[in-house]
């Protein structure tokens, strides 16, 4: 007798199990791991992929449904990135049908075919013909002797053989050539070695990044932390590893923040290499993101730069992956699957056994941890190109002084004193919106929201009053609804209002915004760009934005409105968050010829965290910082991970929690080594009408905690509760623990 075998399915689905099914009924061979299925599911067909076959079930066999249909006849995940994928569904507790599905784009998890291309070959009467049956009509001879060469063409070849639509058309109507549709298949970016891979000749490096490129090994897995400053040639050490990796007929994958997917960051690659460049970020159609997904895939793209999803794409010879602005937190997902792409590439850099990239002007505590415990290469590339020199800094002790709606009477002087001398400023506030606080002069209410612990924040561009926590709407009132007294004051500062002052200061001068408002569609924020590179003076105001990868080399004064938020947060990172924005915003300042002058505002000029960053030393300001961390045993020096409750009533979130900690105490009571710390209320307790709790773990061995995460993940699929509270688990969470 046969034994019978079962498959092992991932379904898109919350339950953090496979589901067995039958082989398709009448299906001889074994289906291999990776490919897709369609499976009956509930009342339901989905598309699964196999995970693994066996010849158990827990099931009996007459319960199990079979498989209703094969989709694909290979893997659509090459093995090792497959690997990478079980082990991110491991690692952040998350669902193996939806981490695998994370690597698919949206219209092959629905069980769409890969892209299908045109192409043209000779029927069985053109094949009979001889090479100059067509004389009289040069063009259609032409086409008859291509394929008569080739046994088939893409539609596209014979375009850029110059064949016109109307020869085609001919040939077919004849009947000597036929049409059919196939998979693209991949051949490689350069499957002959003809392609000139260099557009353009690659700068000669200085010693420094001489030395970084000098110390990339290229056929082994290391991780390399590129720490160098704005301007200090790090892209350009990236393009040069790219090179070395195209001429040995490998791909390479750049991971970038999406703020930093600008036209001329891809300008400067397409400028440099001539292979296919594949794009893959969220601003993509669907059938974009396949097309880009597929070249990646079967080796057409040589390049594929993404943002944090281009972790999982397939790529069919990878070469070298590189995190450019590493330190970034937008590498981190922050809902659902929730992973860190900067992790996800270390671990698939090392599986795939090729080299790993990490750059930045300001590493991340974690990275610069990673190097002292010989995990990554420390490469610095020190000072700047084109001999511009390095920024100023000056910071103006606020306390006891007139400000004029936020701006000092330094800043304002040294604005009037730029703007003369036709050069550029930036001013920089974290905040949208015109004021973050609408208060009633006469009795003191507030305008807060009704769905969250948060105060409204006033608008003046769209008027009204906007909540940035669940994104309710409101009217802004005449007067205020507890007193009806028209006193109504508009407390602090954001973007919208420091435009509006600085307008009113200087009212010749261009003043734009640049925040999420202002930019909302990628168009409007080209548009500014390009305004800003014609160096004309102006001011810019705008919150962080501003702050990440774009070169505004006019830019000579970069005003820093509120440097002491981040001073005093609850949240561990914050103050790590603002060294980095910081030094990213005064990496912006004078560039070119002209020196630039950082001006920081603060009641705590005295922070030491201020003077080491004014010594231009992140480096000296995050030793600081990591002993800080290792004096409290945070992260990096231990492992945390922050268990989420959420629900329409409070109590009931709260509850699950409590039980969850008496269930981790069963199994390994806390002690210095684990630490149970919670629940507590969320930062924002109540968010979009729902409260929030938090537990967090925090675990001097990594892989204890995660033992015991995998436990309290089936612990939670077990309680009643849990169906209703909404709970997650995040690792390595980026957020205040
Ligand atoms: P980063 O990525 O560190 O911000 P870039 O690679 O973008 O730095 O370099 C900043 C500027 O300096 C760019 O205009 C670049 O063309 C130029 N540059 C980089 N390396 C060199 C070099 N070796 N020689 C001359 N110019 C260089
Ligand atoms: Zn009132
Ligand atoms: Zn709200």
């Amino acid at each position: 007798m046969t034994e019978t075998l079962f498959y092992q399915v991932a379904v898109q689905s919350p339950l953090r199990r496979l589901f067995d099914y039958l082989p398709p009924s009448g299906f001889g061979p074994t289906l291999p791991v990776g490919v897709r299925v369609t499976v009956p599911f509930g009342k339901r067909a989905v598309t699964g992929i196999v995970v693994s076959s066996t010849s158990s079930s827990d099931y009996p066999a007459d319960k199990l449904k079979s498989i209703s249909a094969i989709l694909d006849t290979a893997p659509l995940l090459p093995p090792v990135l497959f690997e990478v994928l079980l082990w991110a569904a491991r690692y952040y507790q998350h669902p193996l049908g939806e981490v695998l599905a994370s690597a698919l784009p949206t219209l092959l998890r629905k069980g769409g075919d890969l892209p299908q291309q045109s192409f043209w070959r000779l029927s069985t009467h053109g094949k009979g013909l001889p090479a100059d049956a067509l004389r009289r009509a040069p063009s259609q001879q032409a086409l008859l002797q291509l394929l008569q060469v080739h046994d088939q063409l893409s539609r596209e070849a014979i375009d850029a053989a110059g064949i016109s639509t109307a020869t085609i058309r001919s040939l077919k109507n004849k009947a000597l050539i036929e049409n059919f549709s196939s998979t693209v298949s991949g051949q490689g970016f350069d499957a002959n070695g003809e392609l000139d891979l260099l557009g353009e000749a690659p700068l000669s490096l200085s010693p420094d990044q001489q030395a970084a490129l000098g110390h990339i090994e290229f056929h082994t897995y290391n991780s390399y932390l590129i720490d160098g400053e704005t301007g200090s040639g790090k892209t350009e050490v990236y393009l040069q590893a790219i090179a070395n990796v195209l001429r040995h007929g490998r791909q390479a994958l750049v991971l970038i923040p999406e703020i930093n997917l600008s036209p001329q960051t891809l300008a400067r690659f397409r400028a440099r290499f001539n292979c296919p460049i594949a794009l893959i970020h969220s601003g993509l159609s669907e059938r974009q993101r396949l097309e880009a997904w597929w070249a990646a895939a079967n080796g057409s793209a040589g390049i594929v730069i993404g943002t944090r999803s281009a972790a999982f794409v397939p790529l069919q010879s990878p070469g070298i992956i590189i995190v450019d602005e590493e330190h970034d937190s937008s590498f981190k997902q922050q809902e659902g699957f929730r992973y860190s792409a900067r992790d996800v590439a270390v671990m698939r850099a090392n599986r795939e056994n090729i080299p790993l990239l990490l750059g930045s002007a300001t590493p991340s505590l974690e990275s610069l941890y990673n190097c002292t415990q010989q995990r990554y290469h420390h490469l610095s590339i020190k000072g700047r190109h084109g001999g511009a020199v390095q920024a100023q800094w000056q910071l103006v002790d606020i306390c006891h002084s007139q400000l004029n709606t936020g701006f000092s009477q330094s800043a304002i002087n040294a604005i009037e004193t730029q703007l003369a001398e036709g050069n550029q400023i930036l001013v920089f506030l974290n905040r949208r919106g015109f004021a973050p606080t609408l208060m009633c002069h006469d009795c003191g209410w507030v305008a807060n929201c009704k769905h969250c612990d948060a105060h409204l924040t006033v608008h003046t561009h769209k008027p009204g009053l906007h909540c940035h926590h669940c994104e309710s709407r409101h009217a802004l009132p005449q007067a205020c609804p507890d007193c009806a007294s028209q006193q109504l004051n508009y407390l602090g500062q954001g973007t919208e209002r420091s435009e509006a002052t600085l307008q009113a200061l200087f009212p010749a001068a261009k003043v734009h915004r640049v925040d999420r408002d202002t930019t909302g569609n990628k168009r409007a924020m080209e548009g500014l760009l390009e305004e800003i590179n014609t160096n004309e003076p102006c001011i810019l105001v705008g919150t962080q934005m501003l702050a990440k990868g774009h070169h505004f080399p006019g830019v000579t004064l970069v005003v820093v409105l509120d440097a002491d938020t981040s001073l005093f947060s609850a949240d561990f990172r914050a103050l790590e968050k603002m060294g980095q924005l910081i030094t990213q915003v005064a990496g912006r300042a004078g560039r070119g010829e002209k020196p630039g002058v950082v001006m920081i505002q603060s009641h705590h000029c005295e922070h030491p965290v201020f003077e080491l960053l004014s010594q231009h030393s992140y480096g000296k300001f995050a030793q600081h910082l990591l002993r800080e961390r290792q004096f409290s045993a945070m992260p990096p020096f231990t492992n945390a991970a922050l268990i989420r409750a959420e629900f329409h009533q409070g109590g009931e979130a709260l509850g699950l929690l409590h039980k969850a900690r008496d269930y981790l105490e069963s199994q390994v009571p806390s002690s210095p080594a684990l630490r149970y710390l919670g629940p507590f209320p969320a930062a924002m307790e109540k968010r979009g009408g729902r409260y929030r709790y938090q537990l967090t773990l925090i675990g001097v061995e990594r892989r204890a905690l995660h033992q015991l995460l995998g436990a309290l993940s089936h612990w939670f699929e077990q309680q009643k509760e849990a169906r209703k509270v909404r709970w997650s688990i995040d690792v390595d969470p980026q957020d205040s623990i």
